[in-house]
């Protein structure tokens, strides 16, 4: 293992994947430059990202309670709206977390350079600062960090303030009476949840067959059923042909079998365009190091995050999907930790995606769909959340926690939930997938009572046939 604290390192990019990588190194005793163009690290996820958005869907989330809680004997009065205020709460939570990493930044001595870097050599940077000078440094080890941003088809693009991306909805500017959002992802259907609880009238618009494509559908399905009351409409099957700004909005022409002639053109108030996202690999002078760049735009690395360039490592959306910040975060560790001569590989078992929805829809490891695609033989065991006492006690039964495992060994391979929660429930399934946990295991292990973590149990007393909460009649 070489010394560590003789490196000098910089990182290119201060999001989740930059900043855990540059504080890293730093309690590691590396000589740590960071470079964002942002007055402190946060990067896109808490800039204009995971962290605004979930702020927005807490109070979306309360906003439509309040509305079911009728059926409890409670009647609220519509809600107002302060639009600057929630705003300003939005905005107070992002200078908070962002702050915060400014200090944990200062605290570890890590130099923070507000500006952006260019490749001048593998081991030398240009940066522009914020103020507009220039200085030139020189490193023994550079790690990209540089993240990704919204990407855009040709037939949407439009000059037009109407037209917005998941940075411009975040802005939440007005609260339109119309949207169209383009893409039945998880960024549009989050963001397309927050207008529609403002009062928003929503159509998606998706060109798959069924809203987020990289779900199982047993596990979209009750959250697609509920966002068919929150929204106007969601048009699967469909795309937008063109958009058209006109003076009372623009007007969105789709395409798709099931369209019909009156519905083939409509106009919004606005449009949210969130079709997927492209890594930032154009970075400037990058063509003068070893680093190769996939024709998708990402940048190649081993599993030791290092690019063809030995003095090069990348990491985060940069790299590859899931572009999530809990991926880019541990790539950062790992490339560190790699840097620092330590043997390590970043080869997860299971990258958890959340849908900050309501419900929420949460996986892990192996899926249905994917372990259909690949021919493996898996028994897959469902508990539904109407025999939740936890869950009937939130009146939130639509839920449904399964666990996909290996016939023959019992191993857990992956983990779906639907459900209210089901973001904080997934990890227990990440940690029995990490930990190559058996179905016995999750079984035999006791959750409390009453709560929806029990419906990981329940869905392993299934797979036995040993479930006390549901009924099924022996067969033959
Ligand atoms: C609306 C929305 C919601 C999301 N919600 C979630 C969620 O709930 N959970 C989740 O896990 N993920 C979520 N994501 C994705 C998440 O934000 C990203 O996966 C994560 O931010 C990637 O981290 P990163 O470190 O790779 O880069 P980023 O966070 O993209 O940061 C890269 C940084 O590098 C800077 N940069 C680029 N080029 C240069 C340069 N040449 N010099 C200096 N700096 C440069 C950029 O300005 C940026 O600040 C969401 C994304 C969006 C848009």
């Amino acid at each position: 293992m070489c010394d560590p604290t003789s490196l000098k390192i910089a990182v290119i990019g201060a999001g989740p994947g930059g900043y855990a990588a540059a504080f890293l190194a730093a309690d590691l005793g590396m000589n740590v430059t960071l470079i964002d163009p942002e007055l402190n690290p946060g990067g896109v996820c808490l800039y204009r990202g995971c962290i605004p958005s979930k702020a927005l869907l807490h109070v979306a989330k309360l906003i439509e309670e309040s509305e079911q809680a009728k059926n409890w004997g409670i009647d609220f009065a519509r809600p107002h709206v302060d639009l600057a205020r929630l705003r300003s709460w939005k905005e107070g939570v992002v200078k908070k977390l962002t702050g915060g990493l400014g200090i944990l930044s200062k605290q570890r001595h890590v130099t923070y350079i507000q500006g952006r870097a260019a490749f001048e050599n593998s081991g030398t940077l240009g940066v522009i600062k914020v103020d507009n000078t220039q200085t030139t440094l020189t490193f023994d080890r550079i790690i990209i960090a540089t993240g990704s941003r919204p990407a855009i088809a040709p037939a949407l693009k439009l000059d037009s303030p109407r037209l917005m991306d998941s940075t411009g909805a975040l802005n939440l500017e007005d609260i339109p009476g119309s949207l169209l959002v383009v893409g039945g992802g998880y960024i549009g259907l989050e963001l397309g949840s927050v207008y529609a609880a403002l009062g928003t009238r929503v159509t998606v618009v998706e060109m798959l067959s069924g809203l987020l494509p990289g779900a199982d559908r047993d596990l979209v399905l009750p959250l697609h059923k509920r966002l068919e009351k929150m929204f106007e409409a969601i048009l699967l099957n469909t795309t937008v042909a063109s958009l058209k700004e006109e003076k009372t909005g623009i007007r969105a022409t789709f395409a798709g079998a099931s369209i019909q002639d009156e519905g083939r053109e409509k106009v919004f108030d606005r449009v949210l365009v969130s079709v997927g996202r492209k890594p930032n690999s154009e970075i400037a002078g990058l063509g003068v190091t070893q680093v190769k760049v996939t024709p998708r735009g990402f940048i190649e690395v081993s599993q030791q995050l290092r690019t063809g360039d030995p003095c090069l490592y990348a990491i985060g959306d940069v790299v590859g999907e899931p572009m999530l910040a809990h991926k880019a975060m541990h790539e950062g560790r790992t490339a560190v930790e790699a840097i620092a001569g330590r043997k390590v590989a970043f080869e997860p078992n299971a990258i958890p995606a959340v849908v900050f929805t309501d419900p929420e829809v949460a996986w892990a490891g192996l899926t249905e769909t994917q372990a259909e695609k690949e021919n493996r033989e898996i028994k897959v065991a469902k508990f539904p959340w109407a025999a939740s006492g936890r869950a009937v006690t939130l009146d939130r039964p639509e839920g449904m926690t399964k666990l996909l495992l290996d016939p023959h060994s019992q191993r857990v391979l992956g983990v779906g939930i639907v459900g209210s929660g089901a973001g904080e429930l997934i990890a227990e399934g990440v940690l029995a997938i990490e930990m190559g946990a058996l179905a016995k295991d999750v079984a035999l292990t006791i959750h409390p009572h009453p709560t929806l973590s029990e419906t990981v149990m329940n869905a392993a007393e299934v797979f036995f046939g040993t479930s006390t909460d549901i009924y099924r009649p022996k067969r033959g």
